[in-house]
């Protein structure tokens, strides 16, 4: 990697206002000519990190290596990286030729190689002979391309997308990224690209790099991320998915629905587990024949597939499978998955420590999150905070809880609460556990 790698961010930071952590620790290196995507849910830190890169904010904390050059102070115009925004800000009163001519007449080239290098990129973006053509005539798509082919004359060296095509209808959308593909073949530049749609990063990127509350989750090839995610937000994130809470039985042995399968990850016996299924890596199969048997709940129609929901026999796990062939709700099924199909992580428990002063001792907590409860009483639970994040696992869903304190402590619970909600922590005093804080913060 460090041999080609054109940019690196080297524990970066950014904090606004003083307390909003929008960029927590990040550290990517990038190569030379490739395409990256950020991806992430709204407010992950996706465009502050962009914004960074290209000069529009200065990190807090942190370096931005540009061929090995801290390039974190300098202004945007003085960085070989342009930058494609989501809404076009192409020059209404210019025409095509204009907008894209603009950066280089500032240059000063001579005209002849303006009018060559502005027809190279027309061509690139596939609207030859639209150079006279006023901006307001064109179309949402072409405005982009204009906008991208603006960005490119340029000939920067990194080409940083954010959300470019997120104004764009669903049709448009699907061509414009073949279109933005064969661009970056043919250019060979670096393309960062942010987008918040999981297909379009999985179509598009040759790494993918998955946040979360200002922080990398997994950096991977678009197939590692779906199929070996490292966690279960990176999991629930990128496709649909089936999440089960097991415990391993034997060195590839796995219990989870209450039955024991094979498995190909190896964990000691006892181990807290979470296995991945995706929908389509069951296999129906008929009642009495498979390894978990259940009854249909809901049936969908996809187009290329039926999405069918099956309540597992003791009618506690709901699982969500794609099949070729429809099945009727209130009818049996076996289902059964191969070990290769399934993907078993190790459980994370160990965000759950916050500061609690006990006996006027500053001490550092731990609950378990099947320990705690949410509840919408603010004085009920020892503390409060509002739901960041939901992910539903089979039987009760994941909280994430961003307390006033600060921390984002995981609670389990069967009840639905919405992200935003406002909520207090119940956790049973005899389930915490103290352990004395060392260093800073102590008393
Ligand atoms: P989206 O997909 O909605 O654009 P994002 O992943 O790009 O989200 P960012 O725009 O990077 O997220 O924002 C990350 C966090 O930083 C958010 O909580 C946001 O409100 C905050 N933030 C971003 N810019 C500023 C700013 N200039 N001042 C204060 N807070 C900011």
């Amino acid at each position: 990697m460090t041999e080609n790698c054109i940019i690196e961010l080297k524990n970066i930071s950014k904090t606004f206002d003083g307390d909003t952590v929008a960029v927590d620790g990040v550290n990517l290196k990038i190569r030379q000519g490739e395409f990256v995507t950020l991806l992430g849910p709204s407010g992950c830190g996706k465009t502050t990190i962009l914004r960074m890169l290209g000069g529009f904010e200065v990190p807090t904390t942190g370096e931005i290596l540009l061929n090995g050059k801290n390039i974190a102070e300098l202004p945007p115009n003085e960085r070989p990286i342009n930058t494609v925004f989501q809404k076009y800000a192409l020059f209404p009163n210019m025409n095509v030729y204009e907008n894209i001519a603009f950066g280089l007449k500032l240059k000063k080239l001579p005209k002849p190689e303006v009018e060559k290098k502005v027809r190279r990129v027309l061509e690139l973006v596939d609207l030859e002979g639209f150079e006279q053509r006023k901006i307001t005539t064109l179309s949402g798509g072409q405005q982009q391309r204009i906008a991208i082919a603006r960005a490119i004359v340029n000939e920067p060296q990194i080409l940083l997308l954010d959300e470019p095509l997120g104004a764009l209808d669903y049709k448009m959308r699907r061509e414009m990224q073949l279109e933005l593909l064969t661009m970056h073949k043919e250019l060979g530049m670096t393309f960062i690209f942010v987008t918040h749609d999981q297909e379009e990063a999985l179509t598009m990127s040759d790494r993918i790099v998955v946040l979360s509350q200002g922080k990398i989750q997994q950096v991977g090839r678009p197939e590692d991320i779906y199929h070996i995610p490292r966690n279960a937000f990176v999991a629930d994130f990128i496709g649909e998915t089936n999440i089960f809470h097991g415990r391993m039985t034997g060195s590839r042995q796995v219990n989870f629905l209450g039955k024991d399968f094979s498995c190909s990850e190896a964990y000691p016996a006892g181990t807290e587990v979470e296995v991945v299924i995706r929908p389509e890596a069951f296999d129906v199969c008929a009642p009495c024949t498979g390894m978990i048997s259940g009854e249909v709940i809901s049936c969908v129609f996809k187009g290329t597939y039926y999405e069918i929901s099956v309540l597992d026999e003791d009618g506690k796990n709901e699982i969500m499978i794609y099949d070729k062939k429809a099945l009727k709700p209130g009818e049996k099924t076996d289902l059964s998955v191969q070990p290769k199909n399934m993907h078993v992580m190790l459980y994370d428990t160990h965000k759950n420590h916050f500061a609690m002063e006990r006996d006027g001792v500053l001490m550092d907590a731990y609950f378990s999150p099947w320990d705690a409860r949410l509840s919408d009483d603010a004085e009920e639970g020892s503390l409060r905070g509002n739901i960041v994040s939901i992910i539903y696992k089979g039987d009760h869903y994941s909280y994430t809880v961003h307390t006033e304190e600060g921390d984002d402590l995981f609670v389990n619970d069967e009840y639905l609460w919405n992200t935003g909600d406002y909520v207090s922590i119940v956790i049973p005093a005899s389930k915490i556990e103290y352990n004395r804080m060392e260093g800073e913060g102590a008393l």
